[in-house]
């Protein structure tokens, strides 16, 4: 079967009676160009082994069987299961996985020794950002993470300080890793069809913090800072001089770091929020990272509404 025809995709649903659903964020991709740009952005060979979230009908996770040596699929929807069934029929390489990708441990998904596995992803978009944290937050040291994403959050995790899309994400994300924008993707190629462009982003990862006082200092810095992005490094961050170690200490480090309070804390470099946690980092004791990013009913940046199901 050709899971990159639309007709024969649909065909397949409907024989065994699944429909996209727009609350798990099921656009699927059925073009053989894009699904080619992903693996080969990937650089698959065949001693890779692979973690794909959300395999929905299929089509990725094929591409990424003949390529790779293995390929774990996570899926949360367990309707899809006879359907995949069928498709990965001929794959003696693919292990499928039911069960929220949130709530697994990426590290129990590779043998314990020696695997430094790749992911590759067509996120659903209603949870891109956590899930990419939780990838990058488990212990599972990742070769490299290609990602098909909203178009709209690509550039948010690629922009350079002082561009409007200049946020937390892109600070988190480019602190963790080397972004790249590999490309655009239109609506077309998608079954059902946003309604809004995505993009392939491909992350390699870098060492790994050293100290988790520094890591949730960082995570403490950004976060104040784009919550309160119009106002300088002093008025923003003196609601958090007491965590920091007290006004004298941070006022001491902003100094040394060469670092003008009066200068808006949104124009702050990846590594100059790093450098200012390293020096403040000892006096906190607060949340982890992901707690602080994430923390339930907050409204920030991390949380976008799905613009991308029609
Ligand atoms: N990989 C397929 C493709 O490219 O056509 C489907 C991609 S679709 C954008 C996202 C997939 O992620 C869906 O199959 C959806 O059911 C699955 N998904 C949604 N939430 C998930 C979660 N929390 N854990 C694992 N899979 C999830």
């Amino acid at each position: 079967m050709n899971l990159t025809s639309p007709r024969q995709v649909q065909q397949l649903m409907a024989k065994h009676k699944v429909t996209a659903k727009k609350s798990l964020g099921q656009n699927f991709l059925t073009d053989a160009n894009i699904l080619r740009k992903i693996v080969t952005a990937a650089e698959l060979c065949p001693d890779d082994q692979v973690l794909e979230i959300g395999p929905g009908v299929g089509a990725l996770t094929v591409a990424l069987a003949e390529a790779a040596g293995a390929v774990v699929a996570v899926e949360t929807d367990r309707s899809l299961a006879p359907l995949l069934a069928e498709v990965l029929a001929e794959f003696d390489n693919v292990r499928l996985v039911f069960g929220d990708i949130l709530k697994l441990n990426p590290a129990t998904l590779f043998p314990p020794e020696g695997t430094v596995p790749k992911v590759v992803a067509n996120l659903p978009y209603y949870i891109t950002t956590p899930i990419i944290f939780h990838l990058l937050e488990s212990t599972v040291q990742w070769q490299l993470l290609v990602f098909l994403v909203q178009k709209e959050v690509a550039d948010r995790m690629v922009s350079p300080p002082g561009n409007k899309e200049y946020g937390a994400l892109s600070v988190m994300i480019q602190s963790f890793c080397h972004v790249e924008l590999v490309g655009v993707v239109p609506p077309t190629v998608f079954l059902p069809r946003p309604k809004v462009d995505s993009a392939i982003v491909r992350l390699v990862p870098k060492p790994k913090a050293i100290s988790p006082e520094i890591d949730r200092c960082f995570s403490l810095l950004v976060r104040t800072v784009f919550s309160t992005r119009r106002k300088n490094l002093y008025n923003s961050l003196r609601g958090i001089f007491s965590q920091l170690g007290g006004e004298k200490k941070v006022m001491t480090a902003l100094e040394e770091l060469g670092l003008d309070p009066r200068r808006r804390g949104e124009t702050l470099s990846p590594a100059e929020f790093y450098a200012l946690a390293a020096y403040c980092g000892n006096a906190l004791n607060g949340p982890t990272r992901n707690q602080a990013l994430y923390r339930k009913g907050d409204e920030d940046e991390f949380y976008q509404p799905d613009q991308r199901t029609t």
